[in-house]
């Protein structure tokens, strides 16, 4: 099967952009469905690449590979598998992460690793696994093996709930996919602290691994401070902020299991509870009510959930982030520390830099600049799919 795009719109692909729009698309030749592989070839007949078909997605298809040789089979699947774990392996991932049991990390993280579609996170003998594109479910099975296989890990729990499965016309589906049921919570161990992560209940695959180098930079940076920590989850950067000495951490988070959760991880680590401060309330309310009380801090985190899934979404995206910017900033002394995020693809790195400026402005605030950050390297970036660089930041120091 294959489809011809129209003249001019091979640009991309020449380009190993993985994507093709449904409008790039010409003529279909067969009667694909859902997962199969189309050629893809361009309006003069030159082939472009093996892509899997999604009939109900306006990414009408995904690239599996850009040579003619290659086509879609288990060897190629399987080669792809090794070299994700190759990769984490060269910089030194599996080592640096803990102990064996414990070590956390993402091993597939869709089309950096060429598998669109495909996120596979490692909490040390659970793997758990979203499947998001037509493609994927189509090799799934054969998926699962591999990476039980190359990983030796005990089983893999599916979490492929999330509403992007709704665009490819895929129904969300949860549970064991290999093996018995994962333990809840199980424990993992991040640059030496003890998380409890919920694999089955939990958002995404139960824990945001790609903030684990920017959990450490917190830790590095707490001592002595208040630290107050928006949107918190189960306790990533709290706990960060009481490993690094910080003097109290307030948290605040709308979800009340991934609160006790991480209450449960301030134990096990054997913080002083008494040092924290657990909230469960909606952020944009908080940090009005934390102003009016007459609250302030000297290191504040905003991580909050993707605002802007595409950039279709980016102006409503904006003004939230900037009412969170702005009075976070209120509430903090001066000299404090605000290190701010967005994990929103529809929002770039130079708009989310302008929005934070226009946050100050409004504050009538002068900050520095003082670092960036990024996802930690298990969640590589192709520099063919700037899409895939979801995730920076800011540390600001408030003057
Ligand atoms: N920093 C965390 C991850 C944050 S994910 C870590 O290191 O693990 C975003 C969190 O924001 C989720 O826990 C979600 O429950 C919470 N959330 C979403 N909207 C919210 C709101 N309006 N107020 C408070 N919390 C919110």
């Amino acid at each position: 099967m294959k489809i011809h795009l129209k003249a001019g719109r091979e640009r991309s692909l020449l380009r190993r952009h993985p994507w093709v729009f449904s409008g790039a698309i010409d003529k279909i030749y067969g009667s694909p469905v859902s997962g199969d592989t189309v050629q893809v070839r361009a309006s003069d007949g030159r082939f472009l690449a093996w892509a899997a078909w999604s009939p109900q997605s306006q990414i009408r298809a995904r690239v599996w590979s850009f040579e003619e040789p290659d086509l879609p089979g288990s060897e190629l699947l399987r080669g792809r598998i090794e070299q994700a774990l190759a990769l984490r392996r060269a910089l030194g991932l599996q080592e640096a992460t803990g102990h064996d049991s414990t070590r956390a990390l993402r091993l597939v993280h869709g089309e950096a690793d060429r598998l669109p579609g495909f996120i596979v996170d490692r909490y040390g003998d659970t793997l758990v696994a979203q499947v998001l594109s037509a493609g994927i479910e189509r090799w799934r099975d054969l998926l699962a093996d591999t990476l039980l296989e190359q990983t030796g890990c005990a089983r893999i729990y599916e979490r492929s709930d999330a509403d992007v499965r709704e665009l490819e016309g895929l129904p969300a589906r949860t549970g064991a996919m290999r093996g018995d049921a994962p333990a809840v919570p199980l424990e993992i161990v991040e640059h030496g602290l003890r998380y409890a992560v919920d694999v089955v209940g939990g958002q995404k695959t139960g824990f945001y691994l790609d903030q684990r180098d920017n959990r450490r930079r917190i830790r590095e940076l707490a001592a002595g401070r208040d630290v107050l920590n928006c949107f918190c989850y189960t306790g990533g950067f709290s706990l960060a902020a009481l490993a690094g000495g910080a003097q109290s951490v307030a948290s605040v988070d709308s979800s009340g299991p991934a609160l006790a959760l991480a209450r449960r991880s301030v134990q096990t680590n054997g913080f002083d509870a008494l040092r924290t401060e657990w909230i469960e309330a909606d952020v944009f309310r908080y940090l009005r009510d934390a102003r009016s009380q007459g609250r302030s801090f000297d290191l504040v985190v905003l991580d909050p959930p993707k605002f802007a899934p595409t950039e279709k979404h980016a102006p409503a995206a904006a003004r939230a982030y900037k009412d969170i910017n702005l009075n976070a900033l209120k509430l903090l002394r001066p000299g404090g520390l605000l290190a701010t995020f967005s994990c929103s693809g529809g929002v770039s790195a130079d708009l989310f830099q302008k929005i934070v400026a226009g946050a100050a402005a409004d504050a009538a605030a002068s900050a520095t600049l003082l670092e960036r950050f990024h996802a930690a390297p298990d969640h590589p970036v192709l520099l063919e799919f700037p899409e895939g660089e979801y995730l920076k930041g800011l540390l600001l120091r408030r003057n």
